[in-house]
C-alpha cells in the first residue's frame, strides 16, 4: 500500500492513461479504468482520492467533455483496413467534436445483417464513417454499421482521392471513372461534418 503517493495525487490534474493507484488500495470510480490491477484515469481531469471510502475518481476538467460510450453514435475517419477489420479514428460523438483521440474497431460481422466477403468492400482508408459503439470490451471501442443510417458518409476514390459519387447504387469516381464498393449510410454525401 502506498498511501503517500496517492495522497499527493489527490486534487491534481491527471491525463488519460495516468496511473492513479492499484485495486488493492482503491475502488475505481467514475472517470477511471482498470488494466492489470492498476487504476488509470480515463479523462483529463482532477483526481479525487477518497481515502475514507477508498475510492478514486476523476472529475473532467472541462465540463461536457465527451467520451465515447456504448450506444453512442460516432463519426470517424477510417485509418486502416484489413480483410476482417477496419480501424476508425473517432472525432465526433453525438454531433459534438471530441477533444481526445479515440480509436474504434469495426469487425466484418458488425457491418450489416447480410454476409460481407471482405472489409475492402465496406470502407477504405480516408473515408468518413458513421458508426455505433456496441461495446468497449478490453478498452477497445467496438463499432457497428448495421443500421441503415450508419456506414460510410463520405468516400474517396482509392485511385485518385476524389470524392465518390453515388448514382443508382453505384459508387463511381467522377474524375477517373473508377467504380468501388462501400457500405454506405442512407444520407451518403449529404451529411454535415
Ligand atoms: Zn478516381
Amino acid at each position: 500500500m502506498n498511501l503517500k503517493s496517492s495522497e499527493q495525487k489527490s486534487g491534481q490534474v491527471v491525463l488519460p492513461g495516468e496511473r492513479l493507484g492499484v485495486i488493492e488500495e482503491f475502488i475505481p470510480d467514475s472517470g477511471t479504468y482498470v488494466k492489470d490491477g492498476i487504476i488509470y484515469s480515463k479523462v483529463v481531469g482532477r483526481a479525487l482520492m477518497d481515502l475514507l471510502n477508498k475510492r478514486v475518481s476523476v472529475y473532467p476538467l472541462i465540463r461536457g467533455v465527451k467520451v465515447p460510450k456504448v450506444g453512442s453514435t460516432v463519426l470517424g475517419q477510417v485509418s486502416n483496413v484489413q480483410t476482417e477489420n477496419a480501424s476508425v479514428r473517432i472525432f465526433k460523438i453525438d454531433d459534438e467534436s471530441l477533444s481526445g483521440l479515440f480509436t474504434g474497431v469495426l469487425h466484418i460481422s458488425d457491418v450489416q445483417l447480410r454476409y460481407v466477403e471482405s472489409m475492402f468492400n465496406v470502407c477504405k482508408p480516408g473515408d468518413i464513417i458513421r458508426t455505433n459503439i456496441i461495446s468497449e470490451k478490453n478498452r477497445v471501442y467496438h463499432l457497428s454499421t448495421k443500421d441503415k443510417d450508419l456506414g460510410v458518409v463520405y468516400a474517396f476514390c482509392s485511385q485518385c482521392g476524389y470524392m465518390l459519387e453515388l448514382k443508382r447504387h453505384v459508387m463511381r469516381c467522377p474524375r477517373c471513372g473508377k467504380i468501388e464498393k462501400r457500405k454506405i449510410a442512407l444520407d451518403y454525401g449529404k451529411g454535415i461534418l
